[in-house]
Protein backbone atom coordinates (compact mmCIF):
# COMPACT_ATOMS: atom_id res chain seq x y z
CA UNK A 1 0.00 0.00 0.00
CA UNK A 2 1.24 3.04 -1.01
CA UNK A 3 2.07 6.11 1.78
CA UNK A 4 -0.29 8.71 1.64
CA UNK A 5 -0.62 11.71 4.26
CA UNK A 6 -4.42 13.11 4.89
CA UNK A 7 -5.47 16.04 6.69
CA UNK A 8 -7.29 16.15 10.28
CA UNK A 9 -8.44 19.11 11.97
CA UNK A 10 -9.51 18.65 15.89
CA UNK A 11 -12.70 20.69 15.42
CA UNK A 12 -13.75 23.50 17.98
CA UNK A 13 -15.66 20.99 20.26
CA UNK A 14 -12.44 18.73 20.48
CA UNK A 15 -9.83 21.91 21.15
CA UNK A 16 -12.67 23.37 23.44
CA UNK A 17 -12.69 20.62 25.80
CA UNK A 18 -9.23 19.71 25.95
CA UNK A 19 -9.44 16.44 23.97
CA UNK A 20 -6.14 18.24 21.20
CA UNK A 21 -3.70 15.64 23.25
CA UNK A 22 -6.20 12.98 22.88
CA UNK A 23 -6.64 13.16 19.33
CA UNK A 24 -3.14 13.30 18.32
CA UNK A 25 -2.69 10.22 21.12
CA UNK A 26 -4.30 8.33 19.28
CA UNK A 27 -3.16 8.71 15.83
CA UNK A 28 0.30 8.72 17.34
CA UNK A 29 -0.26 5.13 19.15
CA UNK A 30 -1.80 3.69 15.63
CA UNK A 31 1.69 4.56 14.57
CA UNK A 32 1.15 7.40 11.85
CA UNK A 33 3.56 10.18 11.26
CA UNK A 34 2.59 13.57 12.29
CA UNK A 35 4.08 15.47 9.32
CA UNK A 36 2.52 19.16 10.10
CA UNK A 37 0.44 21.00 12.54
CA UNK A 38 -1.47 24.37 13.27
CA UNK A 39 -3.90 26.05 15.26
CA UNK A 40 -5.97 28.48 13.25
CA UNK A 41 -9.33 30.32 13.60
CA UNK A 42 -10.99 29.29 10.29
CA UNK A 43 -12.77 31.79 8.29
CA UNK A 44 -16.01 31.58 6.12
CA UNK A 45 -13.95 31.35 3.07
CA UNK A 46 -11.74 28.49 3.89
CA UNK A 47 -14.71 26.77 5.72
CA UNK A 48 -16.88 27.39 2.32
CA UNK A 49 -13.62 25.49 0.48
CA UNK A 50 -13.12 22.85 2.67
CA UNK A 51 -16.35 20.98 3.25
CA UNK A 52 -17.30 22.12 -0.93
CA UNK A 53 -19.34 19.52 -1.04
CA UNK A 54 -21.45 20.09 1.00
CA UNK A 55 -22.42 23.48 0.06
CA UNK A 56 -26.57 23.99 -0.30
CA UNK A 57 -27.04 20.74 2.26
CA UNK A 58 -29.58 21.38 4.73
CA UNK A 59 -26.39 21.39 7.68
CA UNK A 60 -24.26 23.13 5.36
CA UNK A 61 -25.01 26.63 7.48
CA UNK A 62 -24.79 25.13 11.03
CA UNK A 63 -21.46 23.36 9.85
CA UNK A 64 -20.01 26.95 8.79
CA UNK A 65 -20.91 28.48 11.96
CA UNK A 66 -19.68 25.76 14.24
CA UNK A 67 -16.52 25.00 12.13
CA UNK A 68 -15.69 29.35 12.51
CA UNK A 69 -16.69 29.29 16.25
CA UNK A 70 -13.47 28.80 17.41
CA UNK A 71 -10.33 27.54 16.81
CA UNK A 72 -9.08 24.21 15.29
CA UNK A 73 -6.16 22.21 15.40
CA UNK A 74 -4.90 20.97 11.56
CA UNK A 75 -2.76 18.25 10.55
CA UNK A 76 -0.95 16.36 8.42
CA UNK A 77 -0.88 12.71 9.22
CA UNK A 78 1.23 10.00 6.95
CA UNK A 79 1.31 6.29 6.18
CA UNK A 80 0.17 3.92 4.12
CA UNK A 81 -3.23 3.90 3.47
CA UNK A 82 -3.47 7.14 5.34
CA UNK A 83 -6.63 8.05 4.27
CA UNK A 84 -8.54 5.33 5.53
CA UNK A 85 -6.45 4.54 8.03
CA UNK A 86 -7.38 7.58 9.92
CA UNK A 87 -11.86 7.38 8.76
CA UNK A 88 -11.26 4.21 10.84
CA UNK A 89 -9.92 5.65 14.08
CA UNK A 90 -12.32 8.15 13.72
CA UNK A 91 -15.14 6.40 13.04
CA UNK A 92 -18.43 6.94 11.58
CA UNK A 93 -20.23 10.59 11.40
CA UNK A 94 -23.40 9.64 13.00
CA UNK A 95 -23.02 8.95 16.88
CA UNK A 96 -25.45 6.24 16.32
CA UNK A 97 -23.09 4.47 14.06
CA UNK A 98 -19.32 4.83 15.96
CA UNK A 99 -18.08 2.04 17.31
CA UNK A 100 -17.05 2.32 20.55
CA UNK A 101 -12.44 1.93 20.38
CA UNK A 102 -13.20 5.33 17.85
CA UNK A 103 -12.68 8.80 19.01
CA UNK A 104 -16.12 10.04 17.44
CA UNK A 105 -17.33 6.36 19.38
CA UNK A 106 -16.15 6.79 22.58
CA UNK A 107 -15.89 10.65 22.76
CA UNK A 108 -18.94 12.37 21.02
CA UNK A 109 -23.03 12.35 21.32
CA UNK A 110 -23.49 14.87 18.06
CA UNK A 111 -23.40 14.57 14.48
CA UNK A 112 -22.36 18.59 14.70
CA UNK A 113 -19.92 18.39 16.98
CA UNK A 114 -18.36 15.10 16.44
CA UNK A 115 -14.84 16.52 17.70
CA UNK A 116 -12.68 15.61 14.63
CA UNK A 117 -12.65 15.85 10.48
CA UNK A 118 -10.50 13.45 8.48
CA UNK A 119 -10.19 13.38 4.30
CA UNK A 120 -12.87 10.97 3.14
CA UNK A 121 -10.81 9.79 0.06
CA UNK A 122 -6.95 10.25 -1.37
CA UNK A 123 -8.24 12.48 -4.21
CA UNK A 124 -10.12 15.41 -1.41
CA UNK A 125 -6.76 15.17 0.85
CA UNK A 126 -4.81 16.53 -1.22
CA UNK A 127 -6.97 19.37 -1.91
CA UNK A 128 -7.95 19.83 2.16
CA UNK A 129 -4.04 19.67 2.95
CA UNK A 130 -3.38 22.30 0.28
CA UNK A 131 -6.01 24.42 2.13
CA UNK A 132 -4.67 24.70 5.60
CA UNK A 133 -0.25 23.92 4.34
CA UNK A 134 1.89 25.65 2.24
CA UNK A 135 3.88 22.69 0.78
CA UNK A 136 7.03 23.98 2.67
CA UNK A 137 5.43 23.10 6.01
CA UNK A 138 5.52 19.47 6.01
CA UNK A 139 8.13 17.73 6.84
CA UNK A 140 9.95 14.63 5.97
CA UNK A 141 10.75 12.09 8.60
CA UNK A 142 14.13 10.38 8.28
CA UNK A 143 14.90 7.40 6.91
CA UNK A 144 15.69 5.62 10.71
CA UNK A 145 11.98 6.92 11.93
CA UNK A 146 10.42 5.04 9.20
CA UNK A 147 8.83 2.18 10.94
CA UNK A 148 5.89 0.50 8.71
CA UNK A 149 8.23 -1.51 6.06
CA UNK A 150 8.03 -5.26 7.49
CA UNK A 151 10.41 -7.30 5.92
CA UNK A 152 9.21 -11.05 5.48
N1 LIG B 1 -22.84 17.14 9.59
C1 LIG B 1 -23.94 17.59 10.28
N2 LIG B 1 -25.16 17.04 10.01
C2 LIG B 1 -25.32 16.06 9.08
C3 LIG B 1 -24.19 15.61 8.37
C4 LIG B 1 -22.95 16.16 8.65
O1 LIG B 1 -23.82 18.47 11.13
O2 LIG B 1 -26.45 15.60 8.88
C5 LIG B 1 -21.52 17.73 9.87
C6 LIG B 1 -20.68 16.84 10.77
O3 LIG B 1 -19.94 17.66 11.67
C7 LIG B 1 -19.73 16.17 9.80
C8 LIG B 1 -19.54 17.27 8.75
O4 LIG B 1 -20.81 17.91 8.67
O5 LIG B 1 -18.53 15.77 10.43
C9 LIG B 1 -19.13 16.80 7.39
O6 LIG B 1 -20.02 15.78 6.98
P1 LIG B 1 -19.45 14.47 6.31
O7 LIG B 1 -20.62 13.70 5.79
O8 LIG B 1 -18.40 14.83 5.34
O9 LIG B 1 -18.85 13.66 7.54
P2 LIG B 1 -17.35 13.35 7.98
O10 LIG B 1 -16.55 13.24 6.73
O11 LIG B 1 -16.91 14.46 8.88
O12 LIG B 1 -17.44 12.04 8.73
MG1 LIG C 1 -16.42 14.41 5.09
Amino acid sequence: MSTERTLVLVKPDGVQRGLVAEVIGRFERRGLHLVAMRMLLMDRSLAERHYAEHVGKPFFEGLVAFITSAPVVAMVWEAPGAVALVRSVMGATDPKNSAPGTIRGDLAVSIGANVVHGSDSPGRAVEEISLFFEPGALVEWTSAAQDWVVSS
